[in-house]
């Protein structure tokens, strides 16, 4: 008897029936339903395909239309503010956040966040100096002294 049973009455029955199996529609393969995508409009609560091939369906689907999906994304992030170098206000470009990256900037953002370990640094540049004049004198005097009168 062909169409005997309607749609809602066809969904009665699987659940009557107690289904724990379904036949994927892509691999074909009869899997339990655990084992299927979740889909609460089906009666059995279980998608078309497994879960296998839904992973795989949506990898070609992303690969397929890559472009434009990123394309959507951005446009429903909408259009980033822009971003400052936080030390001379030149515009940002690509994958900067904070500074421009010039070692001037770079210099003056950490002076200015660490006062204490850029003051320290900073002696400690003074004094290296310092000892690299004295070694240089001491090497010009030995050589004054050394120099017959
Ligand atoms: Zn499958
Ligand atoms: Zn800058």
């Amino acid at each position: 008897m062909r169409g005997s049973l309607r749609r809602g009455e066809r969904r009665r029955a699987a659940i009557f029936l107690n289904l724990t199996e379904k036949r994927c529609f892509q691999c074909g393969g009869v899997k339990p339903l655990e084992e299927f995508t979740h889909d609460k409009r089906k009666i059995s609560g279980a998608g078309t395909y497994c879960s296998d091939c839904d992973r795989e369906r949506s990898k070609a689907y992303y690969r397929a239309n890559r472009e434009r999906i990123l394309e959507r994304a951005a446009a429903k992030r909408g259009p980033q503010p822009e971003r400052h170098c936080s030390e001379c206000g030149v515009e940002l470009e690509g994958r900067k956040r904070v500074t421009c990256g010039t070692s001037k900037c770079r210099e003056q953002r950490f002076r200015r966040l660490h006062p204490a370990e850029y003051a320290e640094r900073e002696r400690r540049k003074t004094e290296r100096r310092r000892e690299t004049r004295r070694l240089a004198r001491e090497r010009a005097d030995t050589s004054l002294a050394a120099r017959p009168r």
